[in-house]
Order: structure tokens, then C-alpha cells, then sequence
């Protein structure tokens, strides 16, 4: 079962095939560049200063490493400025007004105090982009289903995806 992991390594340990084979792509690419170059003579030095033993093979794989680390960053980074920039049109709609009257009336219902206005926006779009991080993450991966309410009697039962929420019917054949 996939679940959104947080961290750097969502992408590579859970990542979709595709944006792995690119990521390969890139790599391949970059090997031999003088970026590559550099960081490449940089560990050598560094390693030769600690006196660490490390073959040739293994500080290109080092690398390598990093070079795809901060592609993964950057790749995050994209998709986190995108997010924010819709959570902000967000606040601008009435489904934006119609979320915080909820919230208000749940947080009421728990008795719990009401932050001002300023902190429940804020709240809200931290919601709205952790929600928009798992549909992407379900786009890319698949969603996780899980199977609820057995009706053996009309031969049906739902499907909720555990990691974003989508809800499906099953009619069962
Ligand atoms: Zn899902």
C-alpha cells in the first residue's frame, strides 16, 4: 500500500516510473558536465583531507546521489509554490467562506476558542495544500482503496482512498 511519505525520498521511494526515468535521464546527462566536474574533484579532495579511502566508482555514485537529491528539492519546491499560489486563490472564493464556517462551528462544537481570522486562513491553506499534496501524489502513484460497507444483499461497497479521500461506489459484477 503506497502512503505519502514526508521528506526528501517521497519521489524516489514512492515516486511515479516516470519522473524516476527521467530522473535517470538527467543524471546520465549530467555526468561529465563541469558541475559534475567539480563537485566530482571537490569529494575527491575532500575524502583524500579525511583520509577516507573511496574509489572512483563509488564518488561518481556519491555524486550522482546529491545531483538527484537536489533535482527531487527542486522538484518539490515547484510543486509546493504552485500549491501556495492556488491556496491564495482559494481565499478568494465562497468555498473558501463556506470551509471557515465549518471549521468555526466544529471548533465551537469541540469548545474550543476561535483563532482570528487571519490564523484560520492560514489554517485553511496549510489544509487546502496538504490535500492538493496527496490528490498529486494519488495522480502519480495510484490511489490507496480501501474497501468499506460490504452489501453482499445489492452487491455493493464503497471505496475510500486512504491517502486523499476519493470516494467510489463498487457495484460488484
Ligand atoms: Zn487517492
Amino acid at each position: 500500500m503506497q502512503k505519502e511519505i514526508d521528506g526528501e525520498n517521497t519521489l524516489i521511494n514512492g515516486g511515479s516510473e516516470n519522473f524516476i526515468k527521467a530522473l535517470e535521464e538527467k543524471s546520465e546527462a549530467y555526468v561529465g558536465t563541469d558541475m559534475y566536474n567539480s563537485m566530482f574533484e571537490e569529494l575527491t579532495r575532500c575524502y583524500i583531507r579525511q583520509k577516507t579511502e573511496k574509489t572512483d566508482e563509488e564518488i561518481k555514485n556519491e555524486v550522482i546521489d546529491r545531483f538527484k537529491t537536489q533535482c527531487i528539492k527542486d522538484e518539490k519546491n515547484e510543486l509546493y509554490e504552485k500549491l501556495s499560489k492556488e491556496a491564495e486563490e482559494y481565499t478568494h472564493t465562497d468555498q473558501f467562506q463556506l470551509d471557515m464556517q465549518d471549521a468555526k462551528y466544529m471548533l465551537e462544537m469541540e469548545g474550543e476558542t476561535i483563532p482570528s481570522d487571519f490564523q484560520m486562513t492560514d489554517r485553511l491553506k496549510e489544509i487546502y495544500i496538504a490535500q492538493k499534496r496527496r490528490e498529486v501524489f494519488c495522480e502519480e502513484n495510484g490511489h490507496s482503496w480501501r474497501e468499506t460497507n460490504p452489501d453482499p444483499e445489492n452487491g455493493t461497497s464503497d471505496l475510500d482512498c486512504e491517502c486523499c479521500g476519493e470516494h467510489h461506489s463498487l457495484q460488484w459484477l
